[in-house]
């Protein structure tokens, strides 16, 4: 069981400010996505198309705004306090322990507990899951498909089917081509249902050329029906084709189909909504929930814009509704990070 002033949920730009503004509140954060990278919809849907209308920054991309904000709240964001590949599952609140003390539990699908003083929900759309390959007959989860490329590398050496036609799938295949010797697989198939892609036009002309050259070969086909070993593992794949069918065997299968938002369990943690939303006190950001917060996308009030500033406004005044509800005592004054001993010291930077 993890204590801890806040956690965060959501490691997108909403939640990544939630935790800097925390910090110059001294409030410490955990954070947990269930993405393996953060950076929300910026890196999941579009890391490198410019944004032109974050205040002061005339332009930047979702990966390089990710990377500004990661730096930004390094302070008080160490790797120890950032839960990735774990989705929030539950969220109980102990009516019995006063407002102000660890009154929030929550876990994780990968069994991680946390006891919290405030809980900001920064869950965007919802949690970000794979979309998933129909596999007819498919048996449980087989240790060799995989729906990420982060992480290890298990096909290093190996047959690597990468199954999709658009943007991740064509980018999944360059990343493999150019990965190091020791994390490269040693054949890849692109397995994808016509010989048509629906991606970026220089990821296209890549992966033709990829093609072109056998460093990958193209299996077109719809998957009917798998083969799998007595301990799981997929060993083939069976395919419709124009011309009839075809086996095709692979040592691992990774899917490349995109991310979907899923609000999943979320609705059911008792919070106020509307249409998919928790309603807040625009004042505040504080849901109906004494104690816990929603911001950026999840959240909706009057006037409200799915904007990125309009985000960052939101996590800061919630870190600031939440420390005067968590310090009733201390007197609230607004301090400015050029000119506050206590800010400069909190960054590090006095
Ligand atoms: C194509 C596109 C272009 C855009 N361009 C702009 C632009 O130019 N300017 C602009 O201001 N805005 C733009 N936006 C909107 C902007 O990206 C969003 O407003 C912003 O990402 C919202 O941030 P967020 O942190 O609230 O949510 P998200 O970015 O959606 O992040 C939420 C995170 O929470 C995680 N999560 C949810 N539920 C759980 C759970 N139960 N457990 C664990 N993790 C969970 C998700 O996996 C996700 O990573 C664009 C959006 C899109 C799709």
């Amino acid at each position: 069981m993890i204590h801890t002033d806040a956690v965060v949920i959501g490691a997108g730009p909403a939640g990544l400010f939630q935790v800097f503004q925390l910090g110059l509140l001294g409030l410490q954060a955990h954070v947990i996505d269930a993405l393996p990278e953060p950076g929300g919809q910026c890196v999941a849907l579009y890391p490198d198309k410019p944004i032109y209308d974050i205040p002061g920054v005339p332009v930047c991309t979702g990966r390089s705004l990710t990377a500004q904000l990661l730096e930004q709240a390094a302070p008080f964001l160490s790797a120890s306090r950032m839960h990735l590949g774990q989705q929030v599952d539950t969220l109980a609140v102990d009516d019995t322990v006063p407002l102000g003390a660890h009154r929030f539990t929550l876990h994780t699908d990968q069994g991680l507990a946390f006891r919290a003083r405030a809980v900001f929900v920064a869950a965007g759309a919802g949690a970000f899951v794979p979309r998933a390959l129909a596999l007819p007959g498919l048996n449980g989860a087989p240790a060799n498909l995989h729906h990420h490329l982060l992480g290890a590398a298990p096909w290093a050496g190996q047959h690597l089917t990468v199954a999709g036609g658009g943007d991740e799938a064509l980018h999944t295949v360059l990343t493999l081509l150019d990965a190091p010797p020791a994390q490269a697989p040693a054949r890849i198939s692109l397995l994808h249902r016509r010989d048509q892609f629906q991606a970026e036009p220089a990821l296209d002309v890549a992966v033709r050329d990829a093609l072109a050259k056998g460093r990958v070969q193209l299996v077109l086909g719809v998957p009917q029906g798998v083969h799998q070993a007595a301990d799981g593992r997929l060993l083939a794949i069976d395919l419709a084709q124009a011309d009839g069918s075809h086996v095709h065997t692979t040592d691992h299968l990774l899917v490349q189909l995109g991310l979907s938002p899923k609000l999943g369990p979320l609705s059911d943690w008792g919070l106020p909504m509307a249409r998919k939303q928790i309603n807040v006190d625009p004042a505040t950001f504080a849901s109906g929930v004494p104690g816990v917060y929603a911001v950026g996308d999840i959240n909706t009030y009057p006037g409200k814009k799915r904007l990125l500033l309009c985000a960052f406004h939101e996590a800061t005044l919630a870190a600031h509704a939440a420390s005067a509800l968590l310090n009733p005592d201390t007197p609230q004054h607004l301090l400015y990070t050029t000119t506050s001993p206590l800010l400069l010291q909190r960054l590090g930077r006095a």
